[in-house]
């Protein structure tokens, strides 16, 4: 199914979808993902996403894609990040994508490297990628959204002014960066709003599991910690049960305020795991 249709209409409960990696270990380790999967599927995800780069092993991601989406009869929103990429690699790449039969692709720009003269410019921002995808094939096309801004934009008007760009080049859902204080995106989603932004925008969960995951997402990106998740992660050791219910109960209550607000979407950053991921749903099992 499309973006465009899993998200159509408000049913008044948001929709689900999780994010994986091609895992660091490459194919030995696709087994214990398929596992981790399957033991989501009863919550009925109407997307999983696969990451592209971004710490992940690329080898056989096609593979990985193909399986996913042909063998476990998943949903599948492959990501995709046009730098350093050359025009006929990302034709090559988003056709074979189509070819499979995926229907959605999420159009990134991806990391700039520190030495940007070794590499291809024909692609500089997502919109230009999103425009090329929507020109040649007929994916639905999901673009990423900042709520408390990109790390390289100035300002968070200007990154809006950036998102909107890829909206209006065919971007048919946004999906956010991971956040912790929810007043954040409510705030994003009234300024994306108010700019003429129109499209779904699909709120990102990442349960907490250690006090390491923290630190590296949030020097990454611009994610703050309010003080009082920040105070009780201090209390726990790292990896601890302790930090993993802490991880599961923030985020149940973080969605749960979400699905109060009519959220579109919850997209879950697994990390490659069900455990919390699949307690936070059942925490919420009523509302969704
Ligand atoms: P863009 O939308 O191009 O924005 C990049 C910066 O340029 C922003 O500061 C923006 O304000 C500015 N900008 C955008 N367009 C213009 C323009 N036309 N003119 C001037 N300035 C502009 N990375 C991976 O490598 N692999 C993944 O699988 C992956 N998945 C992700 C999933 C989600 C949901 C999110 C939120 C991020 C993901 N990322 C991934 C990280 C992403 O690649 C980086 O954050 C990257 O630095 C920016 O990508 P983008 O598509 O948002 O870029």
């Amino acid at each position: 199914m499309r973006l465009r249709d899993i998200y159509k209409g408000n049913s008044g409960k948001p929709k689900i979808s999780f994010e994986v990696f091609p895992p660091k270990g490459g194919e030995e380790q696709y087994p214990a993902l398929y596992a981790e999967l399957n033991s989501l599927k009863k919550y009925k995800p109407e997307l999983v996403s696969l990451t592209w780069g971004a710490g992940g092993n690329n080898n056989n991601s096609m593979e990985l894609v193909k399986t996913l989406h042909c063998d476990l009869d998943l949903n599948i929103m492959a990501h995709f990040t046009c730098i350093c990429n050359s025009r006929e690699n990302v034709e090559n790449h988003i056709r074979d994508i189509e070819s499979l039969g995926v229907k959605n692709i999420l159009a990134l720009r991806g990391d700039e490297p520190k030495d940007l003269t070794v590499c291809h410019r024909d692609f500089r921002y997502a919109n230009e990628l999103v425009s090329f995808i929507k020109d040649r094939t007929d994916l639905s096309v999901g673009v990423a959204g900042y709520p408390e801004g990109h790390i390289e934009a100035s300002d968070l008007k200007t990154d809006i002014e950036n998102l909107k760009r890829k909206v209006d080049c065919g971007g048919e859902a946004v999906f956010t960066q991971l956040f912790f204080d929810n007043d954040k995106f409510f705030s994003f989603v009234e300024k994306v709003g108010a700019c003429g932004i129109n499209v779904p925008v699909i709120a990102g969960i990442m349960p907490i599991i250690s006090e390491k995951q923290v630190e590296r997402m949030t020097s990454m990106a611009k994610i703050s910690i309010p003080s009082r998740l920040k105070s009780q992660i201090e209390k726990f050791s790292e990896n601890s049960d302790d930090m993993k219910k802490l991880g599961i109960d923030y985020a149940s209550e973080q969605c749960q305020k979400l699905i109060e607000s009519e959220v579109a979407g919850l997209h879950f950053y697994t990390l490659n795991k069900s455990y919390s991921t699949s307690k936070i749903l059942d925490n919420i099992a009523a509302t969704v």
